[in-house]
C-alpha cells in the first residue's frame, strides 16, 4: 500500500516537472547503480536486490540508452568535466548469471560496467553456500529437515518456518565450515536439497555458481571492468587479515589476462570502517564503493562512494527519481 502511494505521488512529481528539475539542480553529479545477481528461475522473488529477472535488467539498459543520461566509467564520473548528468553501472559479485544470463544484452550495449568479484568461488567453482543453503530453506517453508550423520556431524530435526529460516541457515553453515574438504561441502549442500526436493540446477545448469576465468575474461570484450571484492566476501577490521583479503583476490584475479589495473574497489555487503582507509590506499586502491544510498558529487571521499541498488523490487520511476537526485534530495529532507 505505502509502495503503491509512493509510485503515485512520484507519478505526479514527475508530471509537474520535478524530475526535470532535479536533473537541471544535479548536472555535474554522477548517480552510480549497484547490480548483483541474475534469476535463473524464482531467484528473483528469493532476493529481489541479488538476483534481478534478466528481462528487468535488459529494460533498464535499453531505457539508458535513450535517455538523458550519460553512461561513463566510475573513473570518468570521478573526473567528470561535462557538468552532464551522469550514470555509472557497478555490479558486484561475479554470478554466472552476468555473463550467462545478461551478457548479450551486455555485449550488445557495451556500456562500461565495473564489476567487483569475489574469488574464492570463482576460483573453487561451486555453489555459494550460505545464499544457496538461504534458497533451499526458503522454499521449503512447512518441511521437515533431518540432519543426521549422513550429511553432517549432528543429529537434529529442523521443522522449518518462516521465522526460523536464518537461524537455520546460520547453524547449518557453522557446521559446513568445519567440514575441512570443498567438494565434501558441495556434496552436503546437494544432500540437503535432494531431501528438501529443491533442484538447485536449471537447464542443467548448477545455480549461484561464481563466473570462471573464461567467463571473467570473455566479459572484458564487452566494456566489463574486473575489480576487487576480496577473496572471500568479509570486510575484516584486523589491519593483516583485510590486506590479506584484498593480495589473495588480486592473486586470483592478475592469473586473468585484465585490461584495467586493479584499483578499485567494492566493500563486501557495504560493511566498511574509517580505519580501512588508509589500509586500502596501501594496496594501491583509489576507489571504493558502498551501499550507502546517495549520489557521486565533486566533494564525495573516493574510497566511501554511495550508490544506488537496484533490483527487482524497484518501480522503474523510483529507478528514475534516483536518477535524477530527487530521491537523494528526499531522503535527506527525513
Ligand atoms: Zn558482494
Amino acid at each position: 500500500m505505502l509502495k503503491a502511494i509512493k509510485i503515485i505521488a512520484l507519478f505526479i512529481i514527475k508530471h509537474l516537472g520535478g524530475f526535470w528539475l532535479a536533473r537541471i539542480l544535479n548536472k555535474g553529479n554522477t548517480c552510480v547503480l549497484c547490480y548483483h545477481g541474475f534469476a535463473y528461475e524464482d531467484e528473483y522473488q528469493f532476493r529481489p536486490k541479488l538476483f534481478m529477472r534478466p528481462e528487468s535488467f535488459k529494460k533498464r539498459l535499453a531505457w539508458l540508452q535513450d535517455s538523458p543520461y550519460k553512461v561513463v566509467s566510475l573513473s570518468e564520473a570521478i573526473n567528470n568535466q561535462h557538468n552532464e548528468n551522469l550514470v555509472v553501472l557497478t555490479m558486484d559479485d561475479g554470478w554466472a548469471g552476468t555473463k550467462e544470463l545478461v551478457g548479450d544484452s551486455l555485449a550488445e550495449h557495451n556500456f562500461p560496467l565495473m564489476l567487483y568479484v569475489t574469488s574464492y568461488y570463482a576460483q573453487k567453482q561451486g555453489a555459494v553456500i550460505n545464499v544457496a543453503l538461504a534458497y533451499i530453506l526458503w522454499k521449503s517453508v512447512g518441511k521437515t529437515l533431518v540432519i543426521d550423520g549422513s550429511i553432517l556431524a549432528i543429529n537434529k530435526t529442523y521443522l522449518i518456518s518462516v521465522e526460523n529460516t536464518v537461524s537455520i541457515v546460520n547453524e547449518l553453515c557453522q557446521q559446513i565450515d568445519e567440514v575441512e574438504d570443498f567438494a565434501t561441502r558441495q556434496r552436503v549442500l546437494l544432500a540437503i536439497a535432494e531431501q528438501l526436493q529443491v533442484s538447485l540446477h536449471s537447464d542443467d545448469q548448477l545455480m549461484f555458481r561464481s563466473l570462471t576465468a573464461e567467463e571473467l575474461t570473455g566479459l572484458q570484450q564487452s566494456n566489463v571492468d574486473i575489480q576487487l571484492h576480496t577473496h572471500r566476501h568479509c570486510s575484516p577490521q584486523n589491519e593483516q587479515e583485510f590486506k590479506l583479503e584484498i593480495s589473495q583476490n588480486i592473486d586470483y584475479l592478475q592469473n586473468i589476462e585484465l585490461k584495467n589495473t586493479l584499483q578499485h574497489f567494492c566493500y563486501p555487503s557495504g560493511e566498511h570502517y574509517l580505519t580501512q582507509l588508509p589500509w586500502l590506499k596501501e594496496s594501491g586502491v583509489v576507489t571504493a564503493t558502498t551501499v550507502f544510498s546517495g549520489m557521486l558529487t565533486p566533494d564525495t571521499e573516493h574510497l566511501q562512494i554511495s550508490r544506488i541498488l537496484d533490483g527487482e523490487d524497484v518501480h522503474q520511476l523510483e529507478f528514475e527519481a534516483e536518477l535524477c537526485g530527487l530521491a537523494t534530495f528526499l531522503r535527506k529532507l527525513y
